[in-house]
């Protein structure tokens, strides 16, 4: 949505002291502007994904600097996969490279806009570093979108800096800004896309470092619903997925097996064990799928936008009406921090909680805790 579409939403002084979670968004898009717009909001914790090579160290830097307001999350986008090589030797030259994974052919000429490819291997180099660094940070965003076509220009989606000249009211915003992950059809795009098997191992690497280390995932999708589910549900195939009583007689044996010996540490799960669906655009009768333990057994949340779900009218309400109330989390996806976000904060909690007929303190709690459990919450594999 246009930036001037935004709405004057606001909530009562009772709501913020309880805490708005934003689950998902991108701030440091204009990141000159994130200490002045984070003064100017009351959201509790903005939840900042990175999306491409060059905003890994803007999140890691306002996550540092920012730690009781920001919780960082690391990973690559769908829209800059083609900028990676995923073999372990560099390819011969970045037109093999992008014959590869592009289709349909493009042309040589659009070939010489691109860059040279870099390796996944240095970007999940670079991820787990991140990781490591911060305790409670995310993976993310990560994901698959199959509409996703180049730019004519050949230049990756990227922002402008909206605070490079001298002033910085949210006006100079207005025309900067953009939503990185709604606003692609603005922009002159070329007919080529990325295989989706060049997305999927790029994704598939990064949901290894989550497993990993035991960290929740942001996931994009788009026109990807059920591949979506596929990969994910893949993840589990041949595993055996232990049913509760199962589950409880292994943390028996493991408690008695502690106590026994000096390794205290839980076995970490092969999977992600948390994963949102950032603003969910998917058929509401999928829903019941993935919150399917003997299909999926990882929490898995939607989270829902303004910026990309209010255009979806009345499969919106039917898809927060169908999300179990403990599965919902609300994002604002917005490039800029400020009273704009502010205000799409506020409209989406007023619509999540109308939908559900929740009062907004009623609301503004559920969501607190959704946000919660879904961010720092342990893993129920084991
Ligand atoms: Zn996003």
């Amino acid at each position: 949505m246009a930036i001037e579409e935004i709405e004057k939403y606001s909530l009562p002084d009772s709501v913020w002291d309880i805490g708005i979670y934003d689950a998902h968004c991108h701030p440091t898009d204009n990141y000159k502007r994130l200490p002045r717009g984070l003064q100017q909001m009351r959201a509790s914790k903005l939840t900042i994904m990175a999306t491409r090579l060059d905003d890994q160290e803007k999140v890691h830097e306002a996550a540092s600097q920012f730690p009781d307001r920001i919780v960082p999350s690391f990973g690559y986008h769908p829209w800059f996969t083609h900028l990676l090589y995923t073999s372990q030797q560099a390819p011969t030259s970045k037109y093999d490279h992008y014959r590869a994974i592009l289709f349909p052919e493009p042309p040589e000429e659009f070939l010489d806009l691109l860059p040279d490819p870099v390796s996944l291997e240095s970007f999940i180099t670079q991820l787990t570093t991140n990781v490591k660094r911060h305790p409670h940070a995310l993976i993310g965003e990560v994901g698959i979108d199959r509409s996703f076509r180049l730019p004519k220009s050949g230049k990756q989606i990227s922002f402008v800096e909206s605070d490079s000249s001298s002033s910085s009211s949210d006006d100079d915003a207005k025309s900067e800004a953009s939503s990185c992950c709604g606003e692609a059809d603005q922009r002159i795009l070329s007919p080529f896309r990325v295989t989706l098997e060049h997305q999927k191992e790029v994704l598939l690497a990064q949901l290894g470092v989550a497993a990993k280390f035991e960290r929740p995932v942001s996931v994009h999708g788009v026109q990807a619903h059920g591949v979506l589910f596929q990969i994910f549900s893949e993840l589990w195939a041949g595993v055996h997925i232990p049913s509760k009583k199962e589950k409880n007689r292994e943390k028996k044996l493991l408690n008695e097996e502690r106590t026994e010996s000096s390794d205290n540490s839980p076995r970490p799960p092969p999977f992600p064990t948390r994963i949102c669906l950032h603003s969910y655009s998917g058929p509401p009768d999928q829903i019941s799928l993935w919150t399917n333990k003997r299909k999926i057994p990882a929490q898995v949340y939607f989270s829902f936008s303004i910026v990309i779900n209010k255009r979806y009218g009345d499969k919106f309400n039917k898809v927060v009406q169908t999300v179990p109330d403990d599965r919902l989390l609300v994002e604002s996806d917005f490039p800029v921090a400020g009273e704009r976000m502010e205000w799409l904060h506020a409209e989406i909690v007023l619509r999540v909680c109308e939908i559900k007929g929740w009062g907004v303190e009623e609301g503004a709690k559920i969501l607190k805790n959704n946000w919660h459990e879904f961010v720092y919450g342990h893993n129920d594999w084991n």
